[in-house]
C-alpha cells in the first residue's frame, strides 16, 4: 500500500491508537503522520567524514610560528553535541596566557562554539576559515544529541578522559537548552521511536580494526549521564502504528543544523566578531594571522594541516528527503535512522557494526545505498 495525500492530511493509523495509549498510561499523540518515502523522492545525498581521534579530541596548547596555537579538533561523531562543553575546556587556555584578542581558525560546529564561548569570557574574536556554512563538514551532520558517538577508543584514552567527557556533555546539554524556543527553532525536542522485529538489544561493542594493526572498541559512557537523559518507554501492541513486534518511544534533542548555524553566526557577529577567509597550507601559515593566540578548530582539515595521522576519517552518508512539517517524530529501524528537520528529512544507514565507515575517506555519494535506506523505512508504512 502506498502513502497518499489523504493519509498525510489525516495522520497515520496512530490516530486510532490514542485511546489505547492513554489507557496504558502513555501520553497520547495527536497524530503520527507517515513519511512520504516513495521511490524517487531523494533530493540530495551528503557524505561527511567524522574527525575521529582514538585518544579523544585534541585540546592542547603549542608554540608554533611565533603564536600560541590551542588545538581544538577531533570530535568524531559528537562535534555538535559536545561543542559547548569542549569549548569551556579549551578557552581557559587562552585566558591563562593573558590573551585579550584571539583568532579561531575554522567556522564549523567547533569553531563557532569556541568563538562564542571566548566572546562570553570577554575576549575579542576573529574567525579565519577556508569555508563557512553551508560548505563546512558540520553542515552534513544528522543533527541529534549524540555526545558518545565515536568520540574515543577504550584502549587509547587516559585515565581522566571519562570524567572530562562527562563534564563536557553536562555543560553542552545545559547550553543547548538555552537555544530551545528561540526564533527558527535551532534546537528542539521530538519523539523518537526505536522499532525492531526482534526484542531490542544493546548494540554490541564491535572490535574495530585499527590502521596500524590490532583492534579496539569505541568508548561508551552513556551511563554517566543517564540522569540527564529523558527516559524512553516500551509501547505495547496497539499503542503505536508501526508494523513491528517491538517499539520504544523516547525523546531526543535535535539540532536544526541550518538554523542553528545561522543563529550562532548571527550571535557571533552581533558580539563584534568578524569572519576572514583564509586557507592555511602548513603550520608555518599560522604566522599569517595577526592575533598571538589562535584556536585551531579545523576538524578533519587538521589531518592535512598538521600532518596529524591521529585523525582517522569515519565516513557517514545521509540521504535527504524533502521536508514534511507534519512529521513530528524520528525513528530508528533496522540500522536506519530517520530524523525530520525543517531543512530536510535525514535517512541514514548507520550500519550494522560500529566499524562501518571507519578509516574510509571516500566522500563520494553512494546513491544505491541511499535508496536502499529509504526503501527500508518505506516498508514500515506499507503494512
Ligand atoms: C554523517 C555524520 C553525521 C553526524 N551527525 C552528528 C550528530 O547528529 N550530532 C553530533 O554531535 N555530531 C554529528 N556528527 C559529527 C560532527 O558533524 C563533527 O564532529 C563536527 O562537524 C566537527 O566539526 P568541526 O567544526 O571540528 O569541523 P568542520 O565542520 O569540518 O569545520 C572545520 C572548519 O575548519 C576550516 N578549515 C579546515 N582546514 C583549514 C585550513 N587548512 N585552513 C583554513 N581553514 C580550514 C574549514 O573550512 C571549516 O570552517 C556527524 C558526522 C557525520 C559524518
Amino acid at each position: 500500500m502506498m502513502i497518499n495525500r489523504r493519509q498525510i492530511a489525516l495522520g497515520f493509523a496512530g490516530l486510532a491508537a490514542a485511546p489505547a495509549l492513554a489507557q496504558a498510561g502513555f501520553a497520547p499523540r495527536a497524530a503520527i503522520a507517515p513519511l512520504d518515502a516513495r521511490p524517487g523522492r531523494l533530493m540530495r545525498i551528503s557524505v561527511c567524514l567524522r574527525p575521529f581521534r582514538a585518544a579523544g579530541p585534541r585540546i592542547a596548547a603549542e608554540r608554533l610560528a611565533g603564536r600560541l596555537v590551542i588545538h581544538h579538533y577531533g570530535h568524531g561523531g559528537s562535534g555538535w553535541s559536545l561543542g559547548w562543553g569542549s569549548a569551556a575546556a579549551a578557552v581557559p587556555l587562552a585566558l591563562q596566557a593573558g590573551a585579550k584578542a584571539v583568532a579561531v581558525v575554522g567556522a564549523g560546529a567547533i569553531g563557532l562554539t569556541t568563538a562564542i564561548t571566548a566572546q562570553r569570557m570577554g575576549l575579542a574574536v576573529t574567525i579565519y576559515a577556508q569555508d563557512r556554512f553551508p560548505d563546512v563538514r558540520s553542515a552534513r551532520a544528522t543533527g541529534t544529541w549524540t555526545p558518545h558517538s565515536r568520540i574515543a577508543m577504550d584502549g587509547a584514552v587516559d585515565a581522566g578522559f571519562a570524567a572530562r567527557w562527562e563534564a563536557m556533555a553536562r555543560r553542552s546539554w545545559a547550553v543547548h537548552q538555552a537555544y530551545l524556543g528561540r526564533a527558527g527553532t535551532p534546537v528542539a525536542f521530538m519523539d523518537r521511536y526505536m522499532l525492531s522485529d526482534a526484542p531490542p538489544q544493546r548494540r554490541p561493542k564491535d572490535a574495530v580494526p585499527l590502521p596500524g594493526g590490532g583492534t579496539d572498541t569505541f568508548v561508551n559512557y552513556e551511563e554517566r549521564i543517564a540522569d540527564i537523559s529523558p527516559r524512553s518507554e516500551t509501547l505495547g501492541p496497539g499503542a503505536h502504528p508501526f508494523a513491528v513486534a517491538h517499539a520504544r518511544r523516547g525523546s531526543m534533542m535535535t539540532f536544526n543544523v541550518a538554523q542553528l548555524a545561522a543563529t550562532l553566526e548571527q550571535e557571533f557577529l552581533a558580539a563584534g566578531g568578524r569572519f576572514v577567509p583564509i586557507t592555511l597550507a602548513s603550520p608555518a601559515d599560522f604566522a599569517r594571522i595577526p592575533e598571538r593566540v589562535i584556536f585551531n578548530c579545523t576538524g578533519y582539515g587538521a589531518r592535512a594541516l598538521m600532518r596529524d595521522d591521529s585523525i582517522i576519517p569515519v565516513r557517514g552518508q545521509i540521504g535527504w528527503l524533502p521536508p514534511q512539517p507534519e512529521l513530528t517524530y524520528g525513528l530508528y529501524y533496522r540500522d536506519i535512522n530517520m530524523v525530520p528537520r525543517p531543512d530536510g528529512i535525514v535517512v541514514q544507514d548507520v550500519g550494522a557494526s560500529e566499524a562501518v565507515g571507519f578509516n574510509d575517506a571516500d566522500e563520494a555519494p553512494d546513491p544505491a545505498a541511499a535508496a536502499a535506506a529509504v526503501a527500508v523505512i518505506a516498508g514500515l508504512y506499507r503494512a
